[in-house]
């Protein structure tokens, strides 16, 4: 099959010279009609095309609305050859099987252009019957002219030879050129370069097309063109826009957080690849700012998810507010953003007065139903590539940078550097340790009692936890307890220090010595829901009296609590369990709060107890608040008779401090408070008793 472009020679049905060749065509053997495109219908037919057709009379042809049973895929062909032969004065030859009747004809037909009358193009069909051909060779040209799939066949140099019915309709007509297809000129060379060397090659392009830009997968074969034996190549393709706009949907919908609109931390490597690229050409810097919101749990918690997701949502977009033509700004996850900064050579220091912005712009209130939070960020930067050249390596350095901020007190900016390394890897070092020393039992808590002044007597004691580690010695809980806290050892631990607190208690018991045991809980402790289930299993268990046990919470914990930590409270409470607010006059007081949360003790913080004289106002105004409250009242971090006196004589009624004594262990604790009971009139200590 092939196509030639000759042009149209006009046949005007109603002129004398027409009525001659009438007579002529007539005579032929070759079948010849005349078709109406627009209309569907055969104006005129030669003799032999009314065998083809098999039709009684031409009237009886012409009478024929071939466009009733016409396909909408050779209705389209029809009209694209209509439009070739009208703006090239194209020619094609191709099979075609006629179904007159609904007998098949297989017919070789030449089509052209032919103008009627009334000017419009018509088409000039000559057929001649393909009987004599194998029956696989009619049906597979056939297929090649009914199919979806574009086939063409180029010369090496992309002039075209053949384009079946889909391509030709597809790619523009006057398209004589494979290259002219490729939006991007680089896939045709590439293309063409690949099939030197291999039989076939795939790939997915951008195309033009009649109905615009679209994805094509083309598949090239080398071949030979059977007509000139010359080597030419073969393409096949079909249509996969859809295919490739769902996927590039799907990527996008990946590679963004839904909340916030975000690129995501999948999107990262990408982008940071970029980023890369663009600042070694300029010979730029790039800052990774690791951005953690404080507190962002406490909102969560307490507002609400709601609450909690506006946040996000207005911090993303603050973010981005601040955002340069070449920054990127990602959502992590959670209330972890990152923020990928270039710093040009004429705009040193941008990084840190960048980190700066984030700082302010990020401080702002978050009103609740009964109070405002506070929504600070912790940044920490590295730097490319002073810090690494790596995505991931950036990342890490910058988490541990931001993870200093947080430890220097919060809504700050660090920035990376070696010594946050080695910190780093000694905390892992000891976490590793502790967990160990929790699974060996090496924590113990050490007891401080409490002195009640006008009884005269020692009535509680403090348990306070002690790592007794085998190469480093005494730990001080200041250095585990936060370690603990941040890895979620500390619910281990804490339920290990209860446990050993109320057991020592009842031992002292059983010895006589009747005293209360005090223990610290952490936020997190509160949180889990099986909290007051597991202190009344311990108290069960040794037997232990609950008004004898009291439990240290501290201000804030009680503030910005959620609904587990006060179905915990309430829980521990009723069972008669007393509850210590730790730490008074430290955080924001809260006294409407505090005094709706019932609690039986408050114990004031030793940086006020220690700012006497300095103090005495505040402190007195403290202790009257306490009273109102009608709670007992200790003052903590008493290490001088000045300060216990003071403290006596303005209400506080019970002292704990180094001047009574420091934390004991166990056998050091018995002595002291066996010595006290018996000699109540006298002030002693381990050393006077010893
Ligand atoms: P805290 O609950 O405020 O405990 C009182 C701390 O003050 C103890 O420090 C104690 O040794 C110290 N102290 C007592 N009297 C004086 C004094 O007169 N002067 C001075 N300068 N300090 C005094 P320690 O034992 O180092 O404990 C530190 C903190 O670790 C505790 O503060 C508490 O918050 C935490 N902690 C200790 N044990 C536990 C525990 O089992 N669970 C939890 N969650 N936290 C614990
Ligand atoms: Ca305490
Ligand atoms: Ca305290």
């Amino acid at each position: 099959m092939s196509s030639s472009h000759a042009g149209p020679e006009p046949i005007a049905p109603a002129s004398p010279q027409w009525r001659k060749d009438r007579w002529t065509l007539n005579q032929l053997s070759t079948a010849v009609w005349l078709f109406d495109i627009d209309q569907g219908r055969v104006v005129w037919a030669n003799a032999a095309a009314l065998d083809v057709w098999n039709a009684a009379s031409l009237e009886e042809l012409q009478s024929r609305d071939l466009k009733s049973d016409m396909s909408p895929a050779v209705s389209r062909r029809l009209q694209q050859y209509q439009a070739d032969f009208i703006s090239h004065g194209a020619s094609f030859t191709e099979m075609w099987t006629l179904y007159p009747r609904g007998v098949p004809s297989p017919l070789n037909v030449r089509f052209s252009g032919a103008h009627l009358d009334d000017g419009r193009m018509a088409m000039l069909c000559e057929g001649r019957s393909e009987a004599s051909l194998q029956p696989d060779t009619i049906r597979s040209a056939d297929a090649l002219l009914h199919t979806q799939m574009m086939i063409s066949l180029h010369e090496l140099d992309g002039r075209t030879l053949y384009s079946n019915p889909a391509a030709r309709a597809s790619f523009d007509s006057q398209q004589q050129d494979l290259s002219a297809r490729f939006v991007h000129p680089a896939d045709y060379e590439r293309l063409m370069l690949e099939i030197r060397s291999q039989l076939e090659v795939s790939l997915i392009a951008e195309v033009l097309t009649a109905s615009g830009q679209r994805w094509h997968e083309l598949t090239v074969r080398s071949c030979h063109d059977p007509v000139s034996g010359r080597p030419s190549v073969l393409v096949s393709s079909t249509d996969v826009t859809e295919l490739k706009e769902a996927e590039a949907l799907a990527h996008t919908r990946a590679h963004h957080d839904p909340l916030t609109g975000l690129p995501n931390r999948l999107a990262m490597p990408a982008l940071f690849a970029s980023l890369v690229k663009q600042a070694d050409l300029k010979g730029a810097h790039l800052g990774v700012l690791f951005i953690d919101l404080d507190q962002f749990k406490a909102i969560n918690d307490t507002l609400g998810h709601l609450q909690g997701d506006g946040v996000l949502m207005e911090v993303a977009r603050r973010l981005f507010e601040l955002r340069m033509q070449d920054d990127a700004v990602i959502r992590l996850g959670g209330d972890e953003f990152l923020f990928v900064a270039m710093e040009s050579r004429d705009e040193p220091g941008r990084i840190a007065s960048l980190a700066s912005r984030i700082l302010e712009r990020l401080a702002f209130p978050v009103h609740g139903e009964r109070r405002k939070l506070m929504v600070t960020p912790s940044v920490g930067i590295a730097r490319y590539p002073e810090h690494g050249r790596d995505a991931e390596l950036l990342m890490q350095r910058a988490d541990l940078a931001m993870y200093e901020a947080k430890a220097a007190g919060r809504n700050q900016y660090r920035l990376y550097d070696e010594t946050m390394r080695n910190r780093r890897d000694e905390e892992m070092e000891l976490l590793a340790e502790l967990r160990e020393a929790l699974r060996r039992g090496q924590i113990e808590p050490y007891y401080q009692p409490r002195y009640a002044p006008h009884a005269r007597r020692m009535v509680a004691v403090e348990a306070l936890a002690r790592w007794n580690h085998p190469e480093r010695g005494m730990i001080s809980p200041a250095d585990f307890i936060p370690l603990a806290e941040k890895s979620g050892l500390i619910n281990q631990l804490g339920t290990s220090i209860l446990e050993q607190a109320v057991r020592q208690r009842c031992e002292w018991q059983r010895r006589g010595i009747d005293v209360a045991v005090s223990v610290n809980v952490s936020l997190r402790q509160l949180c889990d829901a099986d909290f007051a289930p597991m202190v009344e299993r311990i108290l069960t268990c040794y037997g232990c009296e609950p008004g004898r046990l009291e439990l240290e919470v501290t201000e804030t914990l009680l503030i910005e609590s959620n609904p587990v930590v006060h179905a915990n409270l309430q829980s521990v409470r009723s069972l008669g369990i007393r509850i210590a607010i730790d730490d008074f006059g430290t955080g924001y007081s809260n006294l409407a709060r505090l005094n709706e949360m019932a609690v039986d003790c408050i114990k004031i913080d030793r940086s006020l107890i220690q700012g006497l004289p300095r103090n005495d106002e505040i402190l007195r105004l403290v202790i009257a608040m306490c009273k109102f409250m009608q709670v007992t009242i200790v003052a903590e971090g008493v290490e001088t008779q000045a300060i216990a006196d003071w403290a006596f004589r303005n209400g506080c009624q019970e002292l704990q401090g180094f001047y009574y004594s420091r934390p004991l262990p166990p056998a050091d604790t018995e002595i002291l408070l066996t010595a006290c009971n018996v000699a109540s009139d006298r002030m002693l200590t381990l050393e006077s008793v010893a």
